[in-house]
């Protein structure tokens, strides 16, 4: 195995992914950056480079099973370990009209965070392929990347898993205290329970029972949902693996193509909290979510 720590970044060619990628090789790593599209990809892979980064590229697309596969063959004959997994990959799950997209981001720097809040509320249309399409990105894909690599990761004498998580995961956004409790209740949580709760969701999407049954609202109730699996996700494996530090957090709401550049924080600033997390020492925190202020409660 390599002496050099190796990353490997989900959603590496742009936004939050890109910047983590560019300063995780800054501070003296290998990193292998991933994109579902190779051109987008490895064009990144060439900006990046282009500080004298030590970065190569690999397709992976996280909801394609034969991807992921023939990422972890790569990763085990390149350097026959991992040391830091980053699922940032993601995606909204909403549908947005790109008319309307395109004209607020001309007008976006003249609006404030509330009006801009508002503005994602009224054009954020959710319907269920799209909130199906969220679990499975959001959720399983991380999932997915991560039972094929953990071998990978078990051969670190310090692996680290960072799952990108957002604010819009957070248990108080539910409506319902038993439900509240299900995510929270990490000493009986299971994958199962999990998978069952994000079923539950969707047949609750289909019959227009979001409200009534307490899931969150405002918006993105997909995203908020599978974000919140993911929070309880990374808890159940810091739980299987205490000899690594597994953690999620939020980098901020940060300008990219997600959040149509309404951020208040540019890509750098939102990769920071990746970085920090990913580099946390070996008697660090695990199974903790991590707003920009340190550890902060699910
Ligand atoms: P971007 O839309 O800029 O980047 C998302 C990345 O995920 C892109 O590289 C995209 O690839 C990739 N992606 C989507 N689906 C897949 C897939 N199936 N396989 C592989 N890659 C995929 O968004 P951000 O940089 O803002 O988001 C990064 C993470 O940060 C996400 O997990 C997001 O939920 C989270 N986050 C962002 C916030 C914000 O304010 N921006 C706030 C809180 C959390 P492609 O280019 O091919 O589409």
């Amino acid at each position: 195995p390599s002496s050099k720590r190796i990353a490997l970044v989900t959603g590496g060619n742009k936004g939050v992914g890109l910047e983590t990628c560019r300063q995780l090789a800054s501070k003296g790593l290998k990193v292998v950056l991933t994109a579902r599209n190779e051109a987008r990809g490895l064009e990144a892979v060439e900006g990046v480079r282009r500080s004298g980064a030590d970065v190569v590229f690999h397709q992976l697309d996280v909801i394609d099973p034969d991807s992921v596969a023939r990422l972890a063959d790569f990763v085990r004959d390149q350097f026959g370990k991992l040391d830091i997994l980053i699922n940032n990959a993601g995606i909204s799950g909403v549908d947005r009209d790109p008319v309307l997209v395109a004209k607020v981001k001309e007008q976006v720097e003249s609006m404030d965070v509330d009006q801009r809040v508002q503005w994602m509320k009224e054009n954020s249309k959710e319907t269920y392929e799209e909130a199906k399409e969220c679990m499975r990105t959001n959720y399983y894909g991380a999932k997915l990347v991560t039972e094929a690599l953990l071998p990978l990761l078990q051969l670190s004498s310090s692996g680290r898993i960072v799952n990108v998580s957002s604010g819009f995961s957070l248990l108080r956004n539910f409506n319902n205290e038993e439900l509240k409790n299900e995510f929270n209740d990490v000493d009986n949580l299971t994958e199962k329970k999990l998978e069952e709760l994000l079923d539950s969701f969707l047949e609750d999407f289909k019959a227009n029972l979001i409200e009534a049954h307490g899931w969150p609202t405002g918006g993105s109730s997909a995203y908020k949902v599978a974000k919140a699996t993911l929070n309880a996700y990374t808890r159940i494996l810091a739980k299987n693996y205490p000899r690594m530090r597994i953690n999620c957090l939020t980098p901020g709401y940060v300008k990219s193509d997600m959040s149509m550049h309404m951020g208040v924080l540019t890509p750098e600033e939102g990769a920071s909290n990746p970085v920090k997390v990913a580099l946390l020492p070996d008697d660090g925190p695990t199974g903790a979510y991590f707003d920009r202020d340190g550890v902060a409660s699910f």
